[in-house]
């Protein structure tokens, strides 16, 4: 009997570490890569975990590189044990044997958010331009690829490739975002329009832009020292069989607390890595008026 119960009490015990393993196993295994950057990426990371944290369905660990001027060439993050990489990152290049883990690791499947000045790093990298698909400063110039924006109609055009800026933005502002793609998971149940909080509107951003698919764009007018233009502010690329999103909202820690940043960060996050989108869209989401914010490090 003894025997019996001892059995039972192993195979419970065995259930129980069972079912606690497939729960973390069923978050979204992330890594925050930050460390060099002209943002303040000590206090943005911070917000990017709980931000993440806060659906309950993400674990997040953060690596952070040696700091700007240092050797990075030591620098490695284990790719194998994550299904998503945010890059709060805009600075030196890795070495050669990250980069290559960092590409296979896309190419396998794997998810990636460039967050902001993300799309800023690694101008000089081929295949991480196809990822961002657009990015800007950092050396890029018209050798760097179109411009990519979207007409009165609608319509995305990729403009010929030609000399100007290569990324740029005027003071910032609370500009209005429009929803893009509103049957893709990221936006699907978001509004058309929707105010953002006062942020930097990134403007001729230049890239590959090879398969691109605009979720977010905003009005970037002139008397703004805008382009103009509607410029691309969320987007999509495949590369590989993974899924890459740019990001390119949320200047600094105050951005962080409008609920337009925290939800469209959670929902790239969670497409990147997975193809789907379970994180709902709050009541409180804003509508065209006035930005809303809910400060995630309350929660
Ligand atoms: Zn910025």
């Amino acid at each position: 009997m003894a025997h019996l119960l001892k059995k039972i009490a192993f195979a419970a015990l065995f259930l129980c570490v069972a079912a606690t393993s497939a729960f973390a196993q069923d978050k979204i295994r992330t890594v925050i890569i930050d460390g060099q950057n002209n943002h303040d990426w000590k206090a943005t990371t911070p917000y990017l975990v709980k931000i993440l944290e806060n659906t309950g369905k993400f674990t997040v660990d953060v690596a952070t590189t040696p700091a700007q001027g240092e050797d990075v060439s030591g620098f490695n993050v284990d790719f194998s044990k994550y299904d998503l990489v945010v890059m709060n990152y805009n600075g030196a290049r890795w070495n050669k044997g990250m980069e290559k883990a960092f590409v296979d690791f896309i190419v396998n499947g794997g998810g990636m958010v460039a967050y902001h000045a993300g799309n800023n790093s690694f101008a000089d990298w081929p295949a991480y331009n196809e990822m961002i698909g657009l990015g800007g400063w950092g050396g890029r110039n018209h050798d760097s690829g179109p411009y990519l924006y979207i007409d009165d109609n609608g319509n995305v055009v990729i403009d010929p490739v030609q000399e100007g800026p290569s990324g740029d933005h005027g003071p910032q502002w609370e500009f209005l975002i429009d929803n893009r793609a509103p049957e893709h998971p990221i936006m699907k149940g978001l509004p058309a329009s929707f105010r953002h909080c006062q942020d930097e509107l990134y403007q001729y951003q230049r890239g590959p832009a090879h398969n691109v698919t605009v979720l977010a764009s905003a009005y970037a007018p002139k008397d703004r020292r805008g382009s103009g233009r509607s410029e691309p502010l969320v987007i999509a690329i495949p590369y590989g069989k993974g899924r890459c999103v740019t990001n390119m909202l949320g200047h600094g820690p105050d951005q962080m607390k409008s609920v337009d940043t925290i939800v469209l960060m959670q929902r790239c996050c969670e497409w990147a890595a997975t193809g789907n989108v379970t994180i709902p869209v709050p009541d409180n989401f804003p509508g065209v008026d006035k930005p809303v914010f809910d400060n995630p490090m309350d929660k």
